[in-house]
């Protein structure tokens, strides 16, 4: 087993399309990260997965580094994570068949690493919390915003992770009690029905729909060829509609951000993910104080992630490496 004092490792971040791995070493990224096609079977995902970390192990040899410097492998997939075996519990739809895979048990036994396993929005949670800024204050929640809405709560440097191992699902919590939004996971009024990207572009249909005299260029007007680049784009032009619904967007958001603030009273929010560059944080942050209690609002932090994409990755090394140092539980 590699010394405790190792300080880099591997990490992998396993979506539905790619995975994609780098050694990971005091946060940052040794080179670009590799690209692989995930394989359509578990049995060849955990095959390629291997030939990922050995390919990862030779390209840091040749790079210079020993072996035994690196201190494990960190994976992050989609799915329900039991972090304290390494298995997949609950299935993705990304990932058939996934669940049910013992990963850190397969792997461990293939490479020779310590291996931790976490669930994909965690480990970028994970990721976001330990950059130097953030690692030593009590709470950070990290929303992700997307297609849908992910996220992940860190709390004294650890991710909350809860009893089934589902904690920090932030994205489905109610918002509203009539049944008018149903959301991918099967609930109404789920957060991420309104503020995803998902729930932008049926607010923006909703709001179209109840226009009188259409002015909106005619591309606004076909919701088949609405996406959300472009009501930004339009909002950003001053289109005077395209401007209410991104408003209304920011509104739904910030109802999420203020039931979090309300529970948690987090130091901060780290805002990620593929619409966070379209999210006006100033007016995020003006929203939350407007409709929060007086004195939480104001002293919560709302800010850009700095890992972005590779958020992930960085979080799944960085759980592995921190794992190895406190010492690594046997596996059961
Ligand atoms: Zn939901």
């Amino acid at each position: 087993m590699p010394s405790k004092t190792a300080c880099a490792a591997i990490g992998i971040d396993l979506g539905g399309t790619n995975l994609r791995g780098a050694v990971v070493e005091s946060g940052k990224l040794l080179g670009e990260p590799v690209y692989v096609e995930t394989p359509d079977r578990p049995e060849k995902i955990v095959d390629a997965l291997v030939k990922l970390i050995e390919d990862l192990l030779v390209e840091a040899q040749a790079a210079g580094m020993k072996r035994d410097s690196i201190c494990g492998v960190g994976i992050a997939t989609a799915g329900v994570v039991k972090c304290d075996t390494g298995e997949v519990i609950g299935s993705t739809g990304n990932l058939p068949g996934w669940a049910g895979t013992k990963i850190r048990e397969v792997i461990e036994d293939r490479v020779g690493l310590c291996v931790h396993v976490e669930n994909d929005a965690n480990a970028a949670a994970y990721g976001e919390a330990r950059i130097d800024e953030l690692k030593d204050l009590h709470c950070i929640v990290v929303v992700t915003l997307g297609t849908g809405i992910g996220g992940g709560i860190v709390i004294d440097g650890k991710l909350l992770h809860g009893r089934g191992w589902a904690a920090g699902e932030i994205g489905h919590m109610s918002i509203a009690l009539d049944d008018s939004r149903l959301c991918t996971c099967g609930l109404y009024n789920c957060w991420e029905a309104y503020g995803s990207g998902r729930g932008l572009l049926t607010t923006a249909r909703e709001f179209i729909a109840g226009q009188k005299d259409n002015y909106l260029q005619s591309s606004l007007s076909k919701e088949e060829e609405l996406t959300t680049y472009m009501l930004f784009q339009e909002a950003k032009a001053g289109d005077r509609l395209a401007c209410s619904i991104v408003r209304r967007w920011h509104e739904h958001l910030t109802i999420g951000i203020v039931n979090l603030t309300h529970i948690l009273n987090p130091d901060c929010f780290v805002i990620t993910g593929g619409l966070s560059q379209a999210c006006d944080l100033e007016l995020l942050k003006r929203l939350t104080v407007e409709k929060a209690l007086h004195n939480i609002g104001e002293t919560v932090e709302i800010r850009a992630s700095r890992l972005e994409t590779n958020a992930g990755l960085i979080g799944a090394a960085q759980s592995v490496i921190d794992e190895v140092r406190v010492g690594v539980p046997a596996r059961s």
